[in-house]
Formats: C-alpha cells, sequence, structure tokens
C-alpha cells in the first residue's frame, strides 16, 4: 500500500471482512499482494452475528460465528492482508485504477473484490422502523439476551427464522414462528428440532401487518391470509427473518446486476467490469453458506491475481 495526498493505492482491495473478504484477502496475501480489508459496518460480516455455525467443515461440534470471524481475519492477517475499519462510500469503475471513497479517505485500487454481502429485509409496515431496537430486532444473536424470560415473536420460514427462533429460546420464555404459509423453506433437521421444543409455538398462514407501542413494542397486528380475519396479538419482542437484499446499491450502473440486484459474475468471479470480481452474497442468490462465499472468495482471488499477472507480466507467487 502506497499513500499520497490523494489517498492510498493498494493491488487489491477487498469490500467486505465476512467469510468471503477474508478468504479473498488470505489467497491475495499468500500471492503476496498486500491486500487491504475495508471491514464495512459489520467486521466479519453477517456470519459474525449467528451464534453458531454448525455446518461450515472442520467444527464437528459447532463454532461460534464471532469466533470464526476472528479466525479468518487472523489467518488473513497472518500472511500480510491489512484490514482497514472503513465503508466504501462511492466507487469508480470506469478506469483502473479504481477508485474507492471512504470517511477515511480514498483508496485507488488495481483490482478490487466485492464482498459486500447482504443486508436483512424489512417487513416495511406501519410501526417497524420507529420500534427497530424497541422490541423488533434483526439480530438474535445481537438482542436475544434483552428478551429474559419475556414473549417473542420470530416471522419467516427459513432457516434462519427457526434457527434464529430456537436460539431465542435460551433466553424468552415463548417463541412464537409466524409464518405466511403452512410449508416451511427450513431444511427438515431444523423443522423437527423447532417443531419439537416445548417453548416454540406456530401461527401460519399468517401476516404481521402493524407493530404497535407507543415507547416499546407491545402487540402487532395480525391477518390470516386465508380466512383475512385480524387479530391483535401482544408480544414482548418481534424478530424479522424474511430474507435478504444483496449491498450492491453503490455499483448500480457500473457492474450488471439481476433484477434482484446481485451482481452478475461468469464462473471466475468475473464482473462485467475488467478488474472487478464479485464473489459470496453479494452475488449468490442459491446457496448463501459460509462455506461457499469463502469458496468464492478464494476463486475471486486466484483469478485477480491471473487478472494482475496477466496485465504486470511479472510473475506473483503461487496461491497454493
Ligand atoms: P429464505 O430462505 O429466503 O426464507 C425467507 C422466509 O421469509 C421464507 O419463509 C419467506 O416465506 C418469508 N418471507 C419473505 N418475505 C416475507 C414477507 N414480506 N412477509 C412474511 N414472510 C416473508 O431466507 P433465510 O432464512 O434468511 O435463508 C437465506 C439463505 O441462507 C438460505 O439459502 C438458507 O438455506 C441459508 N441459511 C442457512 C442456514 C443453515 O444452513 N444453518 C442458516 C441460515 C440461513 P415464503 O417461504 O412463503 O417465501
Amino acid at each position: 500500500m502506497s499513500s499520497n495526498g490523494n489517498g492510498k493505492h493498494v493491488k487489491v482491495l477487498v469490500l467486505g471482512s465476512g467469510p468471503t473478504g477474508y478468504s479473498a484477502a488470505l489467497y491475495a496475501a499468500r500471492a503476496e499482494l498486500q491486500p487491504v480489508v475495508l471491514t464495512g459496518m459489520q467486521l466479519g460480516g453477517q456470519a459474525a452475528l449467528t451464534y453458531t455455525i454448525e455446518n461450515y467443515p472442520g467444527f464437528p461440534e459447532g463454532v461460534g460465528g464471532a469466533q470464526l470471524g476472528e479466525l479468518f481475519q487472523k489467518q488473513a492477517e497472518h500472511f500480510g492482508a491489512v484490514t482497514e475499519f472503513a465503508s466504501a462510500n462511492s466507487v469508480d469503475l470506469t478506469k483502473r485504477p479504481f477508485k474507492v471513497e471512504t470517511d477515511n479517505g480514498d483508496y485507488w485500487a488495481d483490482v478490487l473484490i466485492v464482498a459486500t454481502g447482504a443486508s436483512p429485509n424489512h417487513l416495511e409496515i406501519p410501526g417497524e422502523v420507529e420500534l427497530t431496537g424497541r422490541g423488533v430486532s434483526y439480530c438474535a444473536t445481537c438482542d436475544g439476551w434483552f428478551f429474559k424470560d419475556k414473549k417473542v415473536v420470530v416471522v419467516g420460514g427459513g432457516d434462519s427464522a427457526l434457527e434464529e427462533g430456537l436460539f431465542i429460546t435460551r433466553y424468552a420464555s415463548s417463541v412464537t414462528i409466524i409464518h405466511r404459509r403452512e410449508e416451511f423453506r427450513a431444511g427438515q433437521l431444523l423443522q423437527k428440532r423447532a417443531k419439537e421444543h416445548p417453548k416454540v409455538d406456530f401461527i401460519l398462514d399468517t401476516v404481521v401487518t402493524e407493530v404497535m407501542g407507543t415507547d416499546k413494542l407491545e402487540a402487532l397486528r395480525l391477518r390470516n391470509v386465508k380466512t383475512d380475519q385480524e387479530t391483535i396479538y401482544e408480544t414482548d419482542g418481534l424478530f424479522i427473518f424474511i430474507g435478504h437484499t444483496p449491498n450492491t446499491q453503490m455499483f448500480k450502473g457500473q457492474l450488471d446486476m439481476s433484477d434482484l440486484g446481485y451482481i452478475q459474475i461468469n464462473e471466475r468471479m468475473e464482473t462485467s467490469v475488467p478488474g472487478v470480481f464479485a464473489a459470496g452474497e453479494v452475488a449468490d442468490p442459491h446457496f448463501r453458506q459460509v462455506v461457499t462465499s469463502a469458496g468464492m472468495g478464494a476463486a475471486a482471488a486466484i483469478q485477480a491475481t491471473r487478472f494482475l499477472e496477466a496485465i504486470e507480466g511479472t510473475e506473483i507467487t503461487a496461491t497454493d
């Protein structure tokens, strides 16, 4: 990394510090490219907010999300990756080196690896924004503790809703999972665990239409989608796990994207702009697992290394 009055020049800039970002940084560091990782708002990404990860290979007993994130970071830094606590505000991909603006100054990158992940979706119903942090949450690991011996509702029918709902049973007196239909997207194992848990019950074919309360959450307005019947349901907590949206806003108009806003990549993690690679949830609407994201990050860095070799015509240390 070199600095001048106009900012810092780096060979490889990684946007995002989740499993994708640090796997990319590990491979780029081992190729002696001195990658810089801009952490974004959440060091370790979404995975770091997960209480236990049971399906990352190599950890037969499971591993804490934050702990796994620290291990990823430590390993990448061991080989020379540098972590900078900054978020990209805007990018200019019209020419290389690419310009990335942050609150801590500008970066100029020979190659860019976009690993900005995804953010939780909101229900977008009245009261949701006002009562976020006052009973409404999108993170069980962060906020579950505040609901000790309280009644909690979880919205969603995917792996996240059931996994996080089960996690909240550690604290809450009851966890009611509200889902808009009868079938769940969640895997069979999680469904079985949730259905058998004594603190968990279900309200199906039902949506939440309003979050009610003045200073804090007091109740939810529910609507049965089959009968249209409305009810008021008292609760202390509302955890919303209804999927994610890729964090791609700042790349709009600069990188090709799908209708849902995922960055389009080929099998080499190449985007529509040569020298810009994307990996993990920002480009993957299908798998969205820690292990698949980490694999994509590694692939992006290998391809970024080849890209730099081709344009610089220099020999760079092998990645393996
Ligand atoms: P997801 O699989 O997309 O599930 C989202 C759930 O929210 C669905 O049940 C959906 O209902 C519901 N939903 C969506 N919009 C809604 C709305 N406006 N109102 C009410 N309900 C709404 O999302 P996810 O659970 O976050 O999982 C994302 C990915 O991560 C998946 O691939 C999942 O397998 C993976 N994941 C894996 C693990 C694990 O392996 N342990 C843990 C967490 C996540 P419908 O079903 O009716 O569409």
